[in-house]
């Protein structure tokens, strides 16, 4: 089975696709970090994130790339989203994606684009969303939980950025399959998130 989860930045849809994949029993890929790992690298090959030929040069980053800390930064969050414009770095990413879809046994991926180009055939697809000022509030007491300093204001404006960026790009936009379920993650704990998205892939799948 192929868990599609698909949503904007703060939706809630990681900890909705490590919970699914715990629950199932699957394996599970972050494909927000590829992203974030082509635009660290470009940042730090001193490339401009908006040129696609430096953006497509940072795909070859180096494997331990995916353990740096660095990734799940705000900056590097912002970095991606630029890079993830580009249709050559979306291309340089496919393959992988795909090879992780289709394994055999099935796989949880999380996105932007899963459900509608990388596993348009996903048995489930689930489509997260929030609202701003939730997604912001979440965002902005992770930071001050982890010690960092932050400012809702600057997570706000930031979020907004993203979403007007990932949603209006002309390669792979933020959007939901038109087979996908959406579940709005703004009113719910993280347990009831987690719990109402079993629920829906059992469901889906006729698990239940
Ligand atoms: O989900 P996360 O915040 O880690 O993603 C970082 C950025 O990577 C997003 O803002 C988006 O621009 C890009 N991305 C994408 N397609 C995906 C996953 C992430 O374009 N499948």
């Amino acid at each position: 089975m192929i868990i599609a989860v698909d949503g904007p930045t703060a939706s809630g849809k990681g900890t909705i696709a490590k919970a699914l994949a715990a629950h199932f029993g699957l394996p599970h890929l972050d494909t927000g970090l590829l992203y974030r790992a082509v635009g660290l690298q470009c940042a730090l090959n001193g490339g401009n994130p908006d040129d696609p030929a430096d953006a497509l040069a940072a795909c070859d980053f180096p494997d331990a790339m995916m353990a740096n800390p660095e990734l799940r930064s705000e900056a590097t969050g912002g970095l991606a989203s630029r890079v993830s414009i580009h249709p050559e770095v979306r291309a340089a990413l496919f393959d992988l994606q795909r090879a992780f879809a289709t394994q055999n046994g099935g796989a949880v991926l999380d996105g932007r684009d899963i459900g509608t180009v990388i596993a348009p055939e996903a048995e489930v697809k689930l489509f997260v969303i929030a609202s701003v000022e939730a997604r912001a509030q979440r965002r902005y007491a992770e930071m001050l939980a982890s010690g960092r300093k932050a400012s809702l204001a600057a997570i706000t404006a930031d979020l907004e950025a993203r979403d007007l960026r990932d949603a209006t790009r002309s390669a792979a936009p933020l959007l939901a399959a038109e087979d996908a379920v959406v579940l709005d993650t703004s009113l719910l704990s993280r347990d009831e998130a987690i719990a109402r998205a079993i629920a829906l892939v059992e469901l889906k799948a006729g698990i239940a």
